[in-house]
């Protein structure tokens, strides 16, 4: 059987045949077959603490944000001498829970286990470039790595962390996956999630049809509306995921809920359906419904910015590449970061697919060409040759 897929893996092979004989993923397996998942306390923690163990023998400093519910955030401090400073972004949880997903493996092109790719992999491509830093000069300083536990549950409490520390930074470089031909992320959309309660008012079908309040011809009536705000030019979807409601055929409807989910690439196009959504809200077709409205952004936008342009253009400068950059319509804290100001790229990860299903793997071949290019961009940042 030679599909064109499995040819193309087959010349991989080929070249990638160098590559495996000097990789060891010894230490990646240990902490990959940690169960990592974003309820498992324990797990994260215990993640997070190896990391701290490995960059403080890079003389970096642990501040650790403890957490009842969910694993502690990691904030780990390298020395500060210079103006600049540069905040590393990754998460140590995983989306599986125990005995889904548990084991690590390798051939010679691939890694698989969970999170080889999202995103301990990615994170371990950061620790290797540090290393190789430290071995070099002896220290590391300005750049600073932070770790959070619950990414992958939208991150609704390290959020408000990370924003609030990445203000204090001029770049951020996040760790999740590269894309197919080592891209880095320049775009993600934002999103948010939304609750509607309509409240009607119930009377027998039958009997007293003119007495009620059709709570579901109201969730109809604004369904149709909410959907129309899609502006697929511009990027910006609103799709009404779910929606219930009503008692019985017999019964005109007191109660309809519908929830839904907006995406947009621009901050104009939130604000424009934001608004739009507060007016749909307020009206009502069906007199006597009343609607409420709940939920709200869950991460912003990640736009493209001119000093992130600029970050893009001295790492080619100095580094002697040409990134190929792309734009991704999941979210990742790189939405945080950038929404607060700081340029930030993100897909500094290994390539890898099939994250979030048992099927996740990593190249082996990127990880060795994005450790290689981390440690370049580390070095001339510590240089003082950002602009
Ligand atoms: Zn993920």
């Amino acid at each position: 059987m030679f599909s064109a897929y499995g040819r193309k893996r087959q010349r991989q092979k080929v070249k990638n045949s160098k590559v495996t004989e000097s990789m060891d993923f010894s230490e990646l397996k240990r902490i990959i077959e940690i169960n990592s998942w974003t309820k498992n306390k324990a797990g994260v923690d215990r993640n997070g603490e190896i990391f701290s163990q490995w960059l403080s023998a890079l003389g970096m400093e642990p501040e650790r944000y403890h957490r009842e519910e969910i694993g502690d955030h990691l904030l780990i401090k390298s020395a500060s001498k210079a103006e600049k400073k540069l905040l590393l972004l990754g998460h140590l949880d995983t989306v599986f829970p125990p005995d889904t997903f548990e084991h690590f493996s390798e051939d010679e092109e691939w890694i698989y286990g969970p999170g080889v790719c999202d995103m301990k992999g990615g994170n371990y491509v950061a620790l290797q470039a540090l290393r190789a830093i430290y071995r070099r000069r002896g220290e590391i300083h300005d750049i600073d790595f932070l770790l959070v536990s619950d990414e992958e549950t939208g991150s609704d409490d390290s959020k408000y962390l990370t924003a609030e520390l990445a203000r204090g930074y001029d770049y951020c470089m996040v760790f999740e996956a590269a894309g197919p031909h080592d891209e880095v992320v320049t775009a993600r959309k934002g999103v948010g999630t939304f609750f509607i309660d309509i409240e009607g008012k119930a009377a027998h079908a039958g009997n007293h049809y003119s007495d009620g309040a059709d709570a579901n011809l109201e969730a109809a009536q604004k369904l149709i509306e909410l959907v129309a705000l899609t502006d697929l030019k511009r990027g910006t979807t609103v799709n009404v995921g779910k929606v219930s409601g009503g008692i019985g055929a017999n019964t005109i409807s007191p109660k309809s809920h519908l929830t839904f989910e907006l995406r947009y690439t621009a901050s104009e196009e939130r604000d424009r359906v934001l608004a739009a959504i507060d007016a749909i809200v307020a009206h009502s077709h069906v007199p006597g419904t009343h609607a409420t409205l709940s939920g709200g952004i869950q991460r912003d936008v990640m736009q493209p910015s001119q000093a992130q342009e600029r970050f893009v253009s001295d790492i080619n400068r100095l580094c002697h590449v040409s990134l190929p950059t792309e734009h991704r319509g999941g979210v990742s804290d790189a939405n945080v970061v950038s929404s607060v100001g700081t340029p930030t790229l993100d897909g500094w990860g290994p390539f890898g697919d099939g994250d979030h299903t048992i099927y996740e793997r990593a190249s082996k071949e990127s990880f060795q060409k994005r450790i290689d290019l981390v440690t370049k961009i580390f070095e001339h940042f510590i240089n003082g040759e950002f602009t």
